[in-house]
């Protein structure tokens, strides 16, 4: 599969020019009849592209359902691709939309949390609330209008460097489900994947308050979020993103309803890899306080026992995977162990 295109605007720091540029663009790569999936942040932006009867703003509780019924609308509305200008949940949206429309898809993001802006994989929750990882198309086209990034909240930054920071452990775990004869690693994802990483490492020793508006960072975080989710593309797969401390953030999601943005949570997994792999876990979380991401329990509003929990339910959260939590194997007991490892005996949760 081809990488998509990326186009950035950054000519000037209005964000009506922005919507002026997107609306050309949009047609430059051939969509005539546009329409537009735009969170209310978003409408701005989308304000040139998006013609009257052509436009939704999905709720915030948007279901898969939802996102199918989306997809026969736009069909029967004789548009010619879809053009998403939002957050996660709009673009993973749209991305099922899209694909139920048979059209090509251009993501619009207005802020770079995760890395899901330009994977195949669209996380929505279906009718019972529990969010699901489903196969949808990638985009074709992603578009990035700096006058918008610079004024998304630094915790929307501070999670795109986490869902970034699972990569290397993601790397990991597919390497020893690779071992075990349970999976089969591809170079050409495995090398996106470490590069995008090696992309935003040096940003990882400081408050990302201190960068999280700066326009050169912004290019580097969404050269690395791009690369990430065509790691998943051409492998086929999310694995070589997503590893053990992503089934910790679904626990999380499906337990408690979620309890941070979804790169922040992944960080926070990432801990609990660090630890199972003989590493240095305590140089990790530092390193986490940094950055502005969370390393205790208590920032996701989490008792011990409730990060027990979370360690037993994460192999349920995608069967048939393999990571180093399966590898693992914990009981009760021994997630227990782990944790008070971790982060001390039971007062400290
Ligand atoms: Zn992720």
């Amino acid at each position: 599969m081809d990488s998509p295109q990326i186009f950035v605007y950054e000519a000037s720091d209005d964000e009506s020019d922005a919507s002026v540029d997107l609306a050309a663009q949009v047609g430059e790569v051939g969509i005539q009849a546009p329409f537009v999936v735009s969170s209310m942040h978003g409408q701005r932006l989308a304000l040139r592209t998006a013609a009257a009867g052509a436009t939704v703003t999905p709720p915030s509780g948007a279901t898969k359902h939802y996102s199918i019924e989306l997809g026969a609308h736009i069909r029967r509305s004789r548009a010619d691709g879809v053009v998403a200008v939002g957050g996660g949940r709009v673009l993973d949206v749209a991305k099922l939309a899209a694909a139920r429309a048979g059209l090509t898809l251009i993501a619009v993001p207005t802020q770079l949390s995760h890395d899901g802006i330009c994977s195949p994989v669209a996380v929505v929750p279906d009718d019972s609330g529990m969010t699901q990882s489903l196969g949808a198309i990638p985009p074709r086209t992603v578009y990035l209008s700096i006058p918008t990034l610079v004024k998304a909240p630094v915790a929307s930054v501070r999670a795109g460097l986490g869902d970034l920071m699972a990569n290397p452990l993601a790397l990991r775990d597919w390497a020893l489900a690779s071992e075990r004869g349970l999976a089969s690693t591809d170079q050409r994802a495995w090398d996106l994947s470490a590069q995008s990483f090696d992309m935003i490492q040096g940003y990882l020793s400081r408050d990302a308050s201190e960068f999280a508006h700066d326009p050169k960072f912004l290019r580097h975080l969404a050269d690395a979020l791009v690369m990430s989710g065509m790691s998943m593309i051409i492998s086929g797969t999310s694995r070589p993103a997503s590893g053990a401390e992503h089934e910790i953030s679904h626990a999380i999601d499906a337990l408690f309803g979620g309890r941070a943005l979804h790169g922040a949570q992944v960080a926070f997994g990432c801990i609990v890899s660090v630890a199972l792999y003989g590493e240095d876990f305590g140089a990790f979380r530092r390193q986490l306080a940094l950055v502005g991401l969370p390393h205790h329990p208590r920032e996701l509003r989490l008792t011990e026992g409730d990060v027990v929990r979370v360690i037993l339910e994460s192999p349920e959260t995608r069967p048939g995977r393999f990571t180093i939590i399966e590898e693992a194997n914990l009981d009760e007991a021994g997630a227990l162990k782990l944790v008070r490892r971790i982060w001390g005996s039971a007062n400290g949760c």
